[in-house]
């Protein structure tokens, strides 16, 4: 499929890459697993994130879903879902997003 292929540049960011754990267009695998592919589509919210700026302990709170499911996996307490690395990248991916652009804002305020 083209998609996989012109998104095979990602190939360079760390990532296990999982077959089980990777979402397939039209039979291919994206060159990322869920939860890495979710969160690159969070940061596309970063020029929002500029225009609406939120509080940095938004973006914080934001990293905790992804957080406490990785988590629960790595202890084997419970398998998650392609579905919910997706949801919870997202949300990680935004949360950056917000805790880059407060950061960012500090230092223009602090600096000007
Ligand atoms: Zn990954």
């Amino acid at each position: 499929m083209r998609i996989a292929k012109a998104l095979s540049f990602l190939s360079f960011i760390p990532c296990h890459r999982l077959p089980s754990r990777s979402i397939y267009l039209n039979g291919k695998q994206i060159p990322l697993c869920a939860r890495c592919m979710a969160i690159l589509l969070g940061y596309l919210m970063l020029p929002a994130l500029f225009l609406m700026p939120l509080p940095f302990l938004v973006g914080v709170l934001l990293q905790v879903p992804m957080l406490a499911d990785g988590f629960t996996q790595y202890k084997k307490w419970r398998e998650s879902t392609n579905w919910l690395r997706v949801v919870t990248g997202l949300l990680s991916g935004v949360g950056q997003g917000v805790i880059v652009v407060s950061v960012v804002n500090f230092l223009v305020e602090s600096l000007s």
